[in-house]
């Protein structure tokens, strides 16, 4: 698809490191919106395979991606199903101490659906369509290192020697990101989370074969079950039209206390690189940005480590296409400013929200795990009246907290970021006129 413009400040090169859910969501938001966005997608693997096991996709997310065009086909070819009910059970017996309605209650809340799918699947549909909008997808594609070239381009430089020039880079690299040390310019892991997880797929007949009456029941519903213990839970729900179960269980390890997550953030970037030796500020103010797990990984408790990404990304697309469709600047160094400061709104944008989920699912971390006594009784006990306030009630338990819900779930990303660039634009244009430039 080639792009048909007359002038090189018409055209713009984004380079994604990435063909996760975060890339790829955000290599078609940037191509569905406009086709002088071109866009080349770095995958690491030598192929994009269908890995993983159940995802979520929680009505902030679809909402994105029906805004995309996709939800329709992730339900379809990513065997999509929308959750009936979202029950938590005591880790005894499993008599269930809440069970929420999804269906129908969450569509009217917040506007669109819950639906749980197969991460690998959902992958696939999202990678079909990037290539069908003309991405490039290059695969076997390890990036090293991002530097700057004397255009004040971008430069991705592969494993393999071969190197790319780019206008923005995005860094949606994952957990273990490189990109991230990159930006930082020291090794930065994410913190561990002091929990395990075990995790296993099984085929329906296998679960039916143990002629177990709960496990039978169980089976045949589209519920997610989560049962609560002192410092562990499991989670369950089906995959693939009810072919395959996902089974997670979660132990607390012997790690402190109170250690979580460390997410970074370009904030803390600057805040690093203050006073530091100048040529570091190359990536302060160059247009490369994060992603994803690359850049807030979360405990995945509340089902919005993806969804999180699908937001970045389709933000992300936005801001660059409307960006583009203002018109660039032409001269190389004004561009590169430009696409920098764009890239800070994005930040501020993106880092509250993101903040707020990683310390929910901390928060959810522990009212899953609480040990038997006082706390959890008081847990059960406001448990079991949410359902007689219609779900609509306070609850110090965010699953329970409709106005933490509505924030989480509820929230407009699209429209929001919609309005701030224009708000943005207009008072980066005062400012451009009056300081003559980013
Ligand atoms: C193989 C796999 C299986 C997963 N399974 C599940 C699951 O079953 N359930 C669930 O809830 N979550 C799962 N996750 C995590 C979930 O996909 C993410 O938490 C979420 O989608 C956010 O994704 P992301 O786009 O930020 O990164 P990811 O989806 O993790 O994608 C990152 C991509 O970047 C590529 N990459 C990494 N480094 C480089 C590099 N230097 N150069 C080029 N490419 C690079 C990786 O190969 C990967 O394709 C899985 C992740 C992976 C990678």
């Amino acid at each position: 698809m080639e792009p048909n413009v007359s002038t090189p400040s018409q055209i713009m090169h984004v380079a994604i490191v990435g063909a996760g859910i975060g890339g790829l969501t955000c290599t078609i938001a940037c191509r569905r919106r406009n086709e002088n966005l071109k866009v080349t997608v770095f995958e690491r693997s030598a192929e994009v395979l269908p890995l993983g096991a159940g995802i979520h996709i929680p009505p902030n997310a679809g909402r994105v991606l029906a805004h995309l065009g996709l939800l329709e086909k992730v339900m379809k070819e990513g065997a999509g199903y929308q959750l009936d009910h979202f029950n938590l059970r005591r880790y005894e017996n499993g008599h269930i101490l809440a069970a929420k309605p999804v269906r129908e209650r969450v569509t009217r809340e917040y506007g669109a659906e819950w639906i749980a799918t197969h991460r690998g699947d959902y992958q696939g549909v999202l990678l079909s369509e990037a290539k069908q909008l003309g991405a490039e997808i290059v695969t076997g594609a390890e990036v090293i290192d991002v530097e700057q070239s004397q255009s004040s381009r971008q430069v991705v430089a592969l494993k393999d020697g071969r190197r790319f020039e780019a206008d923005v880079v995005i860094g949606a690299d994952g957990l273990w990101s490189s990109l991230r040390e990159i930006v930082l310019g020291h090794p930065f892991s994410p913190t561990e989370t002091g929990d395990l997880a075990y995790r296993g797929i099984f085929p329906r007949d296998k679960l039916l074969s143990l002629g177990n009456e709960n496990i039978n029941r169980i089976v045949e519903k589209l519920d997610i079950d989560v049962w609560l213990g002192p410092g562990k839970h499991a989670v369950f729900y089906p995959l693939r039209n009810k072919t395959e179960y996902n089974l997670i269980l979660i132990v607390a390890d012997d790690l402190a206390k109170g250690v979580k997550m460390a997410p970074s953030s370009l904030e803390e970037m600057v805040a690093y690189f203050n006073g530091w030796d100048p040529i570091l500020d190359k990536w302060t103010k160059g247009p490369i940005a994060l992603l994803g797990d690359a850049t807030h990984p979360t405990l995945p408790y509340q089902g919005q480590g993806a969804a999180m990404a699908v937001e970045d990304g389709a933000v992300l697309g936005l801001l660059l296409a409307q960006s583009l469709e203002k018109g660039l600047p032409a001269d190389p160094v004004e561009k590169r400013d430009y696409l920098a400061a764009l890239l800070r709104l994005y930040q501020d944008l993106r880092k509250r929200r993101t903040e707020t989920n990683v310390a929910g699912a901390v928060d959810t971390q522990h009212y899953y795990h609480l040990p038997d006594g006082e706390e959890q009784r008081q847990r059960d006990a406001e448990l079991a009246v949410l359902a007689g306030d219609g779900w609509l009630g306070k609850c110090s338990f965010n699953w329970g907290d409709a106005e933490y819900q509505r924030s989480l779930l509820g929230f407009d990303v699209i429209a929001d970021s919609k309005e701030k660039f224009e708000e943005w634009w207009v008072a980066s244009q005062k400012a451009g006129a009056n300081h003559g430039g980013f």
